[in-house]
């Protein structure tokens, strides 16, 4: 028996909202314009979302009705889910974010003397595999979206109950949590442009920092596109020690990388670039590689004929499960800052903060859908202890 089956023409899909956390200034008035409403209503929304951490359009209550219910119908204020969240003794706070696909990173707070550090993720995971990064050993999943990162900073700023210019408990963002910024630029740079906005977070241009591996087009492009402190990751003061290190050298070895880093000083006179050290005992913390480092530093502050255009930032090993690199002695850590001031070269030795909640530089984990197999990759070459990855990794997610 034969039966008649009348078609059924299914309604298209609604569009998804848009998360308004996505959007800086330039989205939300080019959003508001095409809802037919004025840039002061975009400003007026941002300064709900970012100053009173308000979420719920109906809570709005200067926007009047109608454009309450046109945000209701098209937009969202989502910002990621807490999972999970912890505080040390040290005052630093943990949070662990859920993001999409079952994934999840790493945010964390660190006060410090009047100050107040968020170290931001940008992607979950990292391409480039730096051998004594527990992120790098967990591969790579995907780069965060701009809601994704701002929704990090929206978490916090909560939880601390920030309000830009009165109560700022949050004054600095580092993007150093999970991920290379300069692999995800597109997402990164609107997202850091939302943390400096007198409507968003209102913080200082030089108190965003930017930390990359070294990507040197990247870098150039972020001269000319934004205005933020650059931190770079040096680790080695030679090519052969770094590609070690850091594969991504292979690609931009020490001259060029220092050759960008110049051209984004020249262009911006009054910042001064942080170049990271982390110290790793019997392989980069000996006398002859402070000198080699101090040479280096010097001659890139007398090319920009500025005494203290390079700052030095040492941070001790922080060991993770499975790593075979070890902390230097403090003594060790004193001796090696020693050489570089000796030499005029502005050295800092960062304090480790948060350790007892595994919240500190290269401690961060999340959780990580592999998508480069590197965990598997490890396991099979047995090499888990300092694991030097395969060339083709180097620039998987650029
Ligand atoms: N991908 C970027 C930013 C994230 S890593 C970058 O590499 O710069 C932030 C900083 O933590 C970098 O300087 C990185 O080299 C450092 N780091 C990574 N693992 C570390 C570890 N186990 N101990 C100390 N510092 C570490
Ligand atoms: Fe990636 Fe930075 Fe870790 Fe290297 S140090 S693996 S670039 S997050």
């Amino acid at each position: 028996m034969s039966r008649e089956i009348a078609s059924v023409t299914l309604p298209a899909a609604a569009p998804a909202p848009v998360n308004l956390l996505g959007l800086d200034r330039t989205g939300m008035v080019a959003l508001f314009a095409g809802i037919g409403e004025p840039r002061y209503r975009a400003e007026q929304v941002m300064k709900w979302i970012y100053h009173r951490h308000e979420t719920d359009f109906s809570a709005m209550t200067d926007l009047g009705k109608a454009l309450r219910a046109k945000l209701e119908a098209a937009c969202v204020v989502a910002p990621p889910k807490v999972q999970f969240e912890k505080p040390s003794a040290d005052g630093t706070h943990k949070w662990l974010l859920g993001m999409d696909g079952g994934n999840a990173i790493e945010t964390v707070f660190i006060p410090d003397k009047g100050r107040g550090t968020l170290c931001v993720s940008s992607q979950v995971g990292c391409a480039l595999a730096c051998t004594f990064c527990s992120t790098g050993a967990e591969g790579f999943n995907r780069n965060l979206s701009v809601a994704e990162i701002v929704g990090q900073v929206w978490v916090a700023a909560k939880h601390l109950g920030n309000v830009p210019h009165r109560q700022r408990k949050l004054t600095n963002v580092v993007m150093m949590g999970m991920g290379e910024p300069l692999h995800n630029f597109d997402n990164v740079v609107p997202a850091m442009s939302v943390m400096r906005d007198d409507l968003g977070f209102g913080l200082a241009n030089k108190r965003v920092t930017l930390s990359t591996s070294g990507l040197v087009p990247w870098i150039d492009r972020l001269g000319v596109e934004s205005d933020v402190s650059l931190a770079v990751s040096l680790h080695a003061p030679d090519d052969e020690l770094r590609s070690q290190l850091m594969p991504i050298n292979r690609k931009y070895p020490i001259a060029e990388l220092l050759a960008a880093c110049l051209r984004y000083a020249q262009r911006k006179p009054r910042t001064s670039i942080t170049f990271e050290y982390t110290l790793m005992q019997g392989v980069n913390d000996s006398p002859a590689q402070a000198r080699a480092l101090a040479r280096l530093m010097r001659g890139f502050n007398a090319k920009l004929q500025r005494d203290n255009a390079a700052k030095v930032n040492l941070i001790p090993f922080n060991p993770f499960p499975g790593t075979g690199y070890v902390r230097p002695s403090d003594d060790a850590v004193r001796d090696f800052q020693t050489v570089l001031m000796h030499a005029d070269v502005l050295t800092m030795v960062r304090r480790t903060r948060g350790d007892d909640i595994d919240a500190a530089c290269g401690q961060l984990k999340g959780r990580v859908l592999d998508r480069t197999r590197r965990q598997e990759r490890l396991r099979r070459a047995g090499e888990a202890a300092t694991p030097t990855p395969p060339e083709g990794d180097v620039d998987a997610a650029a």
